[in-house]
């Protein structure tokens, strides 16, 4: 078990203690570490559930909080890998083999469900008052039960997503439609919106995950409300509409990322990365503002070897500046022989390849990035709109299609690249064909970066949504006072020992 932040619990007579359950993978993890933060800033107890390797690359937001005085205990649990014919450490979903043991993985994860029980029995001292899920652990819902405290959930989607979610999932909207890619129209959503059931998430046709699946969004409809990474003002309607026909509070405290306020506590969100900040700021530093195009696909890509090579001739024969994180996600052996050492060697001047992990939020950040090639994450889509950069679009399975049309649609801070199939988590290795060519790579990276290549609309609308998400994060913004009241209303409870 490790201890962190300043105190034991024992210190507040109403002592609020939030109970936060990620899913064990980096992009629902990093916003969870986000949350921690904010509560504890804002005066709670936080016990944040792990496992012992999730803590190892937990490190840095451990050292961080415990340096910030911040009351943030990280709880390891025992994860019975073996027992579900995991590897031993495999603790990850991004250490998964096949995806074929994404059923295994799950079960394995609910195992946590006794452990957790007995640690919040045994804290009498700072009895816990709410707990924070990932929506996928429907096991937390007996817990939050039988403790008699509520239970909020968390997907990570913004309110756009968020509603999408619900009403396909819980109105079968999906369920008879043969034809994939067939476009649905989706009622009782407040917007004309048509969707394909290729491009949503639980798609993924893995033996086992339908079960798995039912559970969670069956014991949705019996959590206490919602916690979103997103802002009123981003998307009123959307966020006032998933309220409505959820018929439960929703709780908008974010963009939660914004609680970063210096390079350090960016450079320590997720794993560790692959070259001290320094050097990226060096070399951010010497380039013109604006004038650099950072490439991420987040931390589950599974951008086909094919289409690699074509980004990166289109990223080439662009000529403009970049920043691109390749093996992230895409852990590709292959990948050695296609970005071949003449390549960086020919771009050496204006380009840098990434491999590993990269400080994603010190980078959009820095003023030199004017634009961001995203998979459209829910995380990188609202870090994107933070950073005020206009983005160029490529989701490559499940709801990142849906922030597409956020940024897309609803926004119109984007260039679209053109994606027209889906490519599912885990297919990375099968023969498909490139969907993206390089001319259409370069046309969507100059159409983006080039003075007058048509974006400065999208540049100013984007820079008017950075302002907006700050104005709402900030003391006195909707954000701000959402985090206070959920602390006020679900949060506190009377200290046994106080
Ligand atoms: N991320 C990062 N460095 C990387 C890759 C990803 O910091 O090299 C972070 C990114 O900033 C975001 C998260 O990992 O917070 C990825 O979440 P997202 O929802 O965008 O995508 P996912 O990885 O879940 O597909």
């Amino acid at each position: 078990m490790t201890f962190t932040g300043s105190g034991d619990g024992q210190s507040g007579s109403m002592r609020a203690h939030f109970v936060l359950v990620p899913m064990l993978a980096q992009g629902h993890t990093i916003p969870i570490t986000d949350m921690a933060r904010l509560l504890a800033e804002h005066g709670a107890h936080v016990s944040f559930i792990t496992t012992p390797v999730n803590a190892s690359r937990l490190a840095g937001f451990a050292a961080d909080v415990e340096a910030s005085g911040l009351e943030v205990r990280l709880m390891e649990l025992h994860f019975p890998s073996a027992e579900f014919g995991l590897p031993d450490g495999c603790e990850n979903l991004d250490m998964i083999q096949s995806t074929d043991l994404l059923p295994n993985f799950m079960y394995a994860i609910a195992m946590l469900q006794e452990p957790l029980k007995a640690y919040l029995h045994e804290q009498q001292c700072s009895p816990p008052s709410c707990i924070i899920s990932d929506l996928i652990h429907w096991w937390t819902g007996d817990i939050a039960r039988e403790l008699g405290i509520p239970r909020l959930t968390f997907s990570g989607f913004c309110g756009f997503s968020s509603l999408i979610r619900y009403i396909t999932f819980h109105n079968n909207v999906f369920e008879n439609v043969k034809d994939e890619n067939e476009l649905i129209t989706i009622r009782r959503f407040p917007t004309p919106l048509e969707l394909t059931k290729a491009k949503c998430p639980g798609n993924l046709s893995i033996p086992g995950m339908e079960q798995i699946r039912k559970k969670f969004l069956e014991e949705e409809l019996r959590s206490d409300g919602q916690v979103i990474n997103s802002f009123q003002e981003l998307e009123t309607l959307y966020i006032e509409s998933f309220e409505q026909t959820t018929k439960k509070k929703v709780w908008a405290i974010g963009p939660m990322c914004l609680c970063h306020q210096d390079n350090n506590t960016m450079a320590a969100r997720g794993n560790k990365t692959s070259m001290g900040e320094a050097q990226y700021l060096q070399w951010l530093d010497s380039m013109k503002p604006g004038s650099v195009v950072f490439v991420s696909f987040g931390s589950l890509a599974c951008t086909t070897p094919q289409q690699l090579v074509e980004l990166r001739l289109g990223l080439e024969a662009s000529r403009k500046p970049f920043i691109w994180v390749i093996e992230a996600g895409a852990k590709l052996p292959e990948v050695k022989e296609w970005l071949a050492d003449e390549f960086e060697e020919r771009v050496k001047n204006r380009g840098m390849v990434i491999r590993g992990w990269a400080p994603q939020l010190m980078i959009l950040r820095h003023q030199a990035v004017g634009g961001f090639v995203t998979h459209c994450g829910r995380n990188s889509t609202i870090e994107g709109i933070c950073a005020g950069v206009p983005m160029i679009t490529w989701p490559h399975f499940g709801e990142q299609f849906w922030n597409q049309k956020l940024v897309v649609d609803v926004l119109k801070i984007r260039v679209e690249v053109g994606v027209k199939g889906v490519t599912q988590w885990g297919s990375e290795k099968q023969e498909v064909m490139v969907t993206i060519t390089r001319d259409e790579v370069e046309k969507a990276v100059n159409t983006l970066m080039d003075e007058g290549g048509g974006c400065r609309r999208d540049e100013v609308r984007a820079k008017d949504c950075a302002i907006k998400a700050r104005k709402a994060f900030d003391e006195g913004g909707p954000s701000h006072d959402n985090i206070r009241l959920l602390i006020q209303e679900t949060g506190n409870k009377t200290n046994a020992c106080g």
